[in-house]
């Protein structure tokens, strides 16, 4: 979603609950409009990729590439079709060579309104192959390769998804087309745990509005159930725990 559009992304926030035998846990978070183009979300959004990518990371032997694509074609059939140059380009590369495991970062040049792809895999492919089929897959001859350990595979990736598209032209085809900036083999991202057990007690356009909403339940809870409340806020997410005098049966 554009952020421009959606404007709400740190000026609403949500009040949640979640009630367990021993305490009650309220929290305060910000809505988030969830957007590559939103620098506080691509940021957020980025980090949870480094941390679920770590099956990626941990596998050995990893090579960093850079494929660009021939500036002859129009602009916009280059970014229709740089998916399809890059499934064409991994299925050569799996049937020479067997499996790959990987991930693919699309940006865009800063100079040109054409993309390029960030690829980290499991292997390394010769370089003379390689130039050879980028071309037939689709790509242009340039390509760059270097090999990585884990943890730079892991600085290069939310480097890479955290770089404002400068390039405005470029940033309006990939919303326009809703290409897909980011993309792996199967096993290589693991999900992170949901919240669990959270229920929404309101939505607030300050942060003010939503700890005062917090402050007024627990309180109430504390006046009518006894215990104590133990708050911690950060600069923009806000918790209080009331934990109950005695442990309650079968909540
Ligand atoms: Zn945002």
């Amino acid at each position: 979603m554009d952020p421009g559009l959606f404007s709400s992304c740190s000026t609403s926030y949500l009040v949640l609950k979640r009630d367990q035998i021993t305490n009650i846990r309220y929290r305060s978070v910000p809505l988030r409009c969830h957007s590559w183009s939103c620098p506080v979300c691509a940021k957020d959004k980025a980090e949870k990729y480094k941390v679920r990518m770590r099956p990626l990371f941990a596998r050995e032997n990893l090579h960093m590439y850079t494929f660009t694509y021939f500036h002859s074609k129009p602009e916009e059939e280059v970014w229709c079709e740089y998916q399809s140059a890059w499934n064409r380009l991994r299925t050569a590369i799996v049937k020479r060579f067997g499996t790959v495991h990987y991930c693919r970062v699309l940006e865009s040049h800063k100079e040109s309104n054409y993309p390029h792809l960030h690829v980290i895999m499991d292997k390394l492919v010769p370089p003379t192959w390689l130039n050879k089929e980028l071309l037939s897959a689709g790509f242009g001859y340039q390509c760059d390769v270097k090999q990585v350990r884990d943890d730079q595979a892991g600085r290069y990736i939310s480097k890479y998804l955290t770089k404002v598209w400068t390039n405005e032209k470029s940033a309006q085809i990939r919303r326009r087309l809703r290409l897909r900036i980011i993309s792996f083999s199967a096993g290589v991202c693991t999900r992170l745990p949901g919240p669990s057990g959270w229920h929404l007690v309101g939505i607030e356009s300050s942060m003010e509005g939503a700890i005062d909403k917090i402050k007024i339940d627990a309180t109430w809870s504390e006046a009518i159930e006894g215990g104590e409340t133990c708050t911690k806020e950060y600069s923009e997410y806000y918790e209080t725990v009331f934990t109950y005098k005695e442990a309650r049966n079968g909540t």
